[in-house]
């Protein structure tokens, strides 16, 4: 891609998020807030508007003539997002701004075909109801090939070569784009993630869940390397003797020392005369956010193997900023000290500014928003990232 255009592109980014943000909005606010100037901002806003994703108002006159303002054009659902995750799945609409307008969730069953059929019942009814729709993006727990929408390998179900993008373009006629989990969270991050994290263009996004995956950004652009492998920090080598094994089944790797399972494996140990009964992911968040002491203490062990491996990453890619995503964001107040530390400790020049560390502010639906991005990241840059 010519740098023009990455500059175009950028350009282009900042000003509908501005719209987005900040709606309604002048030409002038957005070129005196951006310091872009006027001419390019007029420049970008008539095609934006072209394009049908801006919309002129008057503002309120104060005296004079009204001024004329921006918003986000009001469409309704443009996107389907199908975010296949290893316990659930859920397909839904979004509208422009990543909104989500309508969704359903089913609980994924491992055989592949049964799941398939649900999720187009699911997509069939909602284009039905919503004319609008432009395109479907699909999220996927495991090593994905974005460029020919095939998945490649899904650990925790065993799927393999499943070219998931052409059958689902046959059933419904829609454009389909298919991603890994972590990397389609990254994109949302960038795309429809709040301020502060747009404005590093080079970020990593550690997606904390059943496994453990990672989203790299360099240049405001997802990195997928060679068939789609990159990212695969999960399965870095961390230490030995892990609480749980990964999904390939060794006990020395990151996903094995700082995914959700290893937490609630963390809180089974010591737990296990009180309490048999085998407690969610969230549920042990909410019993650290209650104080429950040994819930923190699973949370707080698994924050310091997640720092670790963070620090690792920093050492080989030094980000601006890493993005932590998943429900352990929730847990945030607890473990962020601790993250920081672990990070802190084991860099290699103590006091140099290190990237900053972000819960995602994707909430719990860092995978679905993902799922939507593939579709409206489109709609925000003239030029994909392959
Ligand atoms: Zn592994």
């Amino acid at each position: 891609m010519a740098r023009s255009d990455t500059i175009r592109d950028i350009n282009r980014q900042i000003i509908l998020n501005y719209v987005r943000e900040k709606e309604p909005i002048s030409r002038a606010e957005i070129s005196h807030e951006t310091a872009l100037q006027r001419s390019t901002v007029s420049l970008i806003v008539e095609e934006l508007k072209s394009q049908g994703l801006i919309d002129e108002i008057e503002g309120e006159s104060t005296g004079g003539r009204p001024p004329i303002l921006l918003r986000l054009r009001a469409v309704g659902s443009m996107a389907i997002g199908v975010d296949v995750g290893a316990a659930r799945t859920t397909v839904a609409t979004g509208d422009l701004a990543g909104r989500v307008v309508k969704r359903e969730t089913f609980a994924t069953d491992p055989d592949l075909r049964t799941t398939v059929r649900r999720i187009e019942t699911c997509i069939r009814n909602f284009m039905r109801s919503e004319p609008g729709i432009e395109g479907i993006g699909i999220s996927l727990p495991g090593l994905v090939d974005s460029e020919t929408g095939e998945a490649l390998f899904i650990p925790h179900f065993k799927w393999r070569d499943w070219a998931i993008a052409n059958e689902l373009r046959e059933t419904t006629g829609l454009p389909v784009r298919v991603d890994n989990d972590a990397n389609a969270a990254a994109l949302a991050e960038l795309w429809l993630g709040r301020p502060e994290i747009r404005d590093a263009r080079d970020f990593i996004l550690v997606l904390v869940e059943e496994g453990l995956g990672t989203g790299i950004v360099f240049d405001g652009q997802v990195y997928h390397g060679m068939n789609g492998a990159a990212g695969e920090f999960g399965h870095m080598t961390i230490g030995k003797d892990a609480p749980v094994a990964c999904a390939a089944g060794s006990y020395e790797c990151w996903e094995a020392f700082a995914s959700e399972r290893a937490a609630l494996a963390r809180y089974a140990k010591t737990n296990s005369r009180s309490s048999a009964d085998a407690i969610t992911f969230e549920q042990l968040i909410d019993r650290a956010l209650a104080g429950e002491e040994n819930a923190k203490h699973a949370l707080l062990e698994t924050a310091y193997y997640l720092g670790l491996g963070i620090s690792n990453l920093l050492k080989g890619l030094s980000p601006e900023a890493v993005i932590v995503g998943g429900q352990i964001s929730r847990a945030w107040p607890v473990i962020a000290d601790e993250l920081t530390n672990a990070v802190a400790q084991s860099s290699i020049c103590r006091g140099l500014p290190s990237a900053r560390l972000i819960a995602s502010t994707l909430g719990h639906n860092t995978r679905l928003m993902g799922a939507l991005s593939l579709v409206l990241a489109g709609k925000f840059a003239s030029v994909l990232p392959a």
